[in-house]
């Protein structure tokens, strides 16, 4: 018999196109009736099983393949009979294999039966690439086995009168089983399983990682590289089958930090390391292209060339004529320039699977449904599932699009905001299209590349669409029907960007569920249970990013410290509003609509907002405040009030100067000359008290705090690396009663930070109280003029020392006063209970107006911390810089009694020296401003990368913090790539503005 003979029960062309557009189809072969399908679908062919053996591979291989559905076919019946009722509908499992070069197995199953029996729903063994558009067909009860592709169709096979394992009901019929192979021998011959691990089931592991999607595999894949092999993966349904299975297989390295980018960059390495070591994941090293067509587009690009070159991305800008040459299809008369990345490229997402598990079938335990999450003494110590519960300590929710649900079995609130993501393949080009590299046209929200010589072509939505489902990723395989309105407009523009497509058919559209986040980067870390930690929310760059977050995660898990700054991807940068789904949900689709944008600094989203006001937010928002948003705060970037006070040519040149006001430079001087009050409401506060408090700070702080009553302390909290975890403030209120006053979006992190690293945590109480008091800042020459008079505390000096803090009353408002600066002026810090914020600000606001008090931004507080050199967490400090290399070995006393945390690491460091040293460099230019990131050189050599900078408007001088090599001295000349162009700069002893300090101790 012929395969894929057309005469043969054909499917007409324009029934296929449409099953295969519109998604799950039904095609019912009965038995002894054959139909065939051509093009790129399935042919449901039933023949003779001789006919079979030639069919599905070598000879040799038919053996496996029968033994294969066998092994499924028991193992799903063993489990579940019992279990699911007869009237239930079973669980529906795929599992593929490669077999030879060619083939993959798919085996779908439905146990309905009691134990012993099942009912095998459909057995398929397909060709690769048909084997998505088989997915979606339902055979009935009849069984299958579609055995070969022949060009571009796909036959099959009635199994009935195959002997299997056990009693098995096929069909109608019940049939005893002849033969039967070990797993392991199937493993050995095709790599690592993804047939459920029947064998044992483990009581004990030392990690299970839920979720046996990309983002699990890799964690699994790396912890057991670090020696943790006792840890386990278990998955609900068979491998892949969340979201990884359907996904489009991008890697494209350049993402919007450096973190991520790295991640990636590893992520490329590491899949073409598999390839090369024979777990090939399909791994294409193509290259990429994103093309820009607008101004903008064009500096983001020249920004991410000038970048890519400080930690090593290959990254070469390139004219539309050298893009046309590189892809001479692409259109590109409306192309202005266009990036090119050899390092990416696509890949197999469930070859990938296979590739990060090879060797590892032992420790996964796919059919396994995860139903409870076990806690004691606080932290994580089991997890439950269908098949018996497993003890454990480290659980890893890599559970995808399902993790909010996962995590929601142990109480822990995840923002993860499952959502639908669209691609489609058209038909084949003529001549079918070559392997050609990825292209991204952000500027047009679509990306493409080659598919068995087709054009896959993806797009983001502007209008995503949320997939609202109590029970997300609980069917396996689960994808949408097409979506052709949201996908319109990326259509569009491949059609324009790819001509050669104009007119062809789509032969498939995948409109599939994946896990996004509320700022759309990764989650990862340890969640607020101790012991549980989450990999998921890899919105569309799972694939790419999975070697990267398994590398990171496994670190993290297993030697406490990742290698790269994960603080942008870590799940405590979210604070207890997202555990709102509705405000997560509404914060992750804007998100999702604005991915391909331009991203300025300093540009202000506006979903889910306001939600965190102070007291004083309506008498700002009357002066004209332009309001920013922190962790759900509105914080007043500039009081527009202010701008007629302001000079506009001191607008910063370029992308700086986009959303600035002439406000903020007024309000610098007006705190240089007068006062300003700054609404600082927002700070993160936390007290703790106990008589261990002393005790267990004192480990965590790098300084000392253990100081007099009412004494104020600067202290980063470090890692065992000596690497900076937080920079903040301590106020001994009293005895064992401390203030830990930290950074807005920083006190969910720091709180947990500290909690994670207190020796010992009895008797202690620790309360976040930022919500709970206000705090306005008063800051400058005249700020005793204006407070002396509104309080019978001696604000002098002598009477109150700077760093120092006291109880007082402002009017009749109870007020803690700290007398320390952010802005190096005179001044304190005011807080009090919220309820009497509002009064608090208009007796500051009317007894400072004849002083010339103005109120100020955040912006003018930034502008003014550059100028006195103070560091800012996040930008200039991060886990991975320590205290002397920020230039604040100050703050830290090495020979305090009792040691602290990072203190071997810092003292070492300090014995050998550092390599890197924040330094302070002014541009020539003053009105070119850097954005954070530029790297920096000295002659030819790259010497560091900036790490945050602006204006200074006091000294008058673009400012930049930049890391650089540790010989890299004041005086010194360099140069600091900006836009794709090198400007002069000097390195300057900081800080720049009052050295000495006169003015905060006046
Ligand atoms: C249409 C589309 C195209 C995409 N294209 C790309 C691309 O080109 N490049 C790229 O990098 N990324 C792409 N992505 C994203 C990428 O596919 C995902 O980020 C990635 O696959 C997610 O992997 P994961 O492991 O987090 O989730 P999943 O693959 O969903 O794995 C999570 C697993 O957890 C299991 N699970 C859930 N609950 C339980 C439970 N209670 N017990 C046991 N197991 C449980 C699920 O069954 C599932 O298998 C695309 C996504 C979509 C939707």
């Amino acid at each position: 018999m012929s395969r894929g003979d057309a005469d043969v029960g054909v499917l007409e062309d324009q029934h296929i196109a449409r099953a295969d557009r519109l998604g799950p189809a039904r095609i019912e072969p009965r038995e002894g009736e054959q139909v065939a399908v051509r093009r790129r679908l399935a042919v449901l062919d039933v023949v003779d099983a001789d006919d079979r053996v030639e069919q599905v591979a070598q000879p040799g291989d038919r053996e496996h393949v029968i033994d294969l559905l066998v092994q499924r076919s028991r193992c799903d019946c063993d489990r579940h009979a019992g279990r699911h009722g007869a009237d239930e509908r079973g669980c529906l499992r795929t599992d593929r294999r490669l077999l030879g070069d060619e083939f993959l197995v798919a085996v779908y199953l439905r146990p309905q039966q009691p134990a012993g029996a099942g009912r095998v729903r459909r057995l398929i063994v397909v060709g690769k690439r048909a084997l998505d558009d088989l997915r979606v067909r339902e055979a009935g009860e009849t069984v299958v086995v579609v055995s070969r592709i022949e060009g571009d169709a796909v036959t099959g096979e009635d199994l009935a009168e195959e002997p299997v394992e056990d009693r098995l009901v096929i069909g109608d019929r019940a049939v005893e089983v002849e033969d039967h192979r070990s797993r392991r021998h199937l493993t050995r011959e095709y790599g690592p399983s993804a047939v459920t691990n029947t064998d044992s089931f483990p009581d004990r592991a030392r990690c299970v990682v839920i979720g046996g999607g990309v983002g699990g595999a890799s964690v699994l894949h790396h912890l057991h590289k670090l020696g943790w092999t006792d840890s386990v993966l278990v998955e609900q349904h068979n491998l892949t089958e969340g979201t990884t299975w359907h996904s489009a297989g991008f890697v494209g390295q350049l993402r919007s930090t450096i973190s991520q980018t790295r991640m990636i960059m590893y992520s490329s390495e590491l899949y073409a390391e598999l390839a090369a070591a024979g777990h090939d994941p399909g791994w294409r090293p193509v290259g990429g292209m994103r093309v820009a067509t607008t101004p903008e587009r064009v500096q983001e690009l020249q920004r991410a060339a000038s970048t890519a070159r400080t930690y090593g991305l290959e990254l070469e800008l390139e004219s539309p004529e050298e893009a046309k040459a590189r892809l001479p299809l692409l259109e590109t008369s409306d192309v202005l320039a266009s990036a090119w990345m050899p390092g990416d490229g696509y890949l197999d997402p469930e070859l990938l699977v296979r590739a990060l598990l090879a060797d590892l079938d032992d420790a996964v335990f796919t059919c396994t449904r995860v139903t409870g999450i076990e806690v004691a003494g606080g932290r994580v110590s089991g997890v439950v599932t269908d098949r018996g519960t497993i003890e454990t300590e480290v659980v890893v929710n890599a559970a995808g699009a399902a993790a909010g649900v996962v995590g929601a079995l142990a109480g822990v609130p995840i923002p993860i905001v499952p959502m639908r993501h669209q691609y489609v393949v058209t038909e084949p080009l003529d001549p079918p299209l070559d392997e050609i590299p990825t292209v991204r046209d952000p500027d047009h929200i679509v990306y493409a590349r080659p598919e068995n010589g087709a054009l896959l072509v993806g797009g983001y939505a502007r209008e995503p669409n949320a997939y609202d489902d109590a029970a997300p990723l609980s069917e396996p395989r689960q994808l949408f029907g097409e979506d052709a309105a949201r996908f319109a407009e990326s259509w569009e523009a491949a059609q324009h960007r790819f001509p050669s497509i104009r007119g062809i058919g789509l032969a498939k559209v995948v409109n599939g569920p994946e896990a996004f986040t509320p700022d759309g980067e990764f989650l990862l870390g340890e969640t607020s249970l101790p012991g549980l930690w989450i990999a998921a929310g890899f919105c569309v760059h799972g694939l790419a990013g999975a070697g990267g977050v398994g590398k990171s995660t496994a670190e993290w898990i297993a030697c406490g410290q990742p290698e790269l700054d994960m603080s942008g991807m870590d799940i405590r940068r979210f604070g207890p509003q997202f555990a709102s789904r509705s405000y997560a949900r509404t914060r992750a689709l804007d998100s999702y609509s604005r991915y391909y944008d331009v991203v300025y600094p300093h540009e202000e989203r506006e979903a889910g907002r306001p939600l965190r006001k102070s007291p004083a937010w309506g008498r700002l928002d009357a002066l004209g405040t332009a309001w920013g948003e922190k962790a759900g705060w509105e914080r007043p970037n500039w009081v527009g009030a202010n701008a007629a006070a302001g000079d506009e040519s001191l607008r910063p040149r370029g992308w700086a100067g986009r959303f600035w006001s002439p406000a903020i430079a007024a309000e610098c001087i007006a705190t240089r000359d007068a006062a300003c009050l700054f609404d600082q409401s927002s700070f993160s506060k936390i007290d703790v008290r106990g008589p261990g408090a002393l005790a267990a700070l004192q480990w965590l702080c790098a300084n000392d705090i253990d100081k007099p009553d009412g004494s104020l302390i600067y202290t980063q909290l470090c890692n065992a690396c000596g690497g900076i975890e937080a920079d903040l403030t301590v106020t001994r209120i009293s005895g064992h009663h401390f203030r830990v006053t930290t950074g807005t979006a920083l006190g969910v992190r720091d709180r947990q930070w500290m909690l994670r690293n207190m020796p010992d945590r009895t008797g202690l109480a620790i309360d976040d109280r930022t919500g709970a008091e206000a705090c306005f800042c008063l800051w400058g020459p005249e700020a005793r003029t204006i407070l002396q008079p509104l309080t019978d505390t001696d604000l002098s000096t002598d009477a109150f020392p700077f760093l120092t803090s006291q109880q007082l009353l402002v009017g009749a408002v109870p007020v803690r006063a700290q007398r320390v600066t952010f802005v190096g002026e005179l001044g304190w810090e005011l807080y009090c209970p919220a309820e009497y914020g509002h009064t608090l600000w208009d007796l500051l606001w009317e007894a400072g107006a004849p002083s010339g008090l103005v109120a100020g931004g955040y912006r003018a507080i930034d502008s003014m911390r550059l100028e006195k050199g103070y560091r800012v967490w996040g930008t200039d400090l991060d886990p991975n810089t320590t205290p002397y290399e920020a230039g604040l070995g100050f703050a830290v006393r090495l020979g305090k009694e009792g040691g602290f945390l990072g203190r071997e690491a810092l003292e070492a460091q300090k014995e050998a020296g550092v390599d890197t040293r924040l330094r302070c460099l002014v541009l020539d230019d003053p009105l070119a401003i850097v954005l954070g990131n530029e790297p920096v050189r000295s002659g030819d050599d790259l010497i560091g990368r900036v790490t945050s900078g602006g204006p200074g408007y006091r000294v008058g001088a673009s400012i930049a913090v930049a890391k650089v090599a540790a010989g890299v001295e004041p005086g010194d000349r360099v140069e600091v790539g900006m836009f794709g162009e090198w400007a002069t700069a000097t390195v300057a002893q900081e800080p720049l503005y009052d050295p000495h300090g006169e003015l905060t101790r006046a």
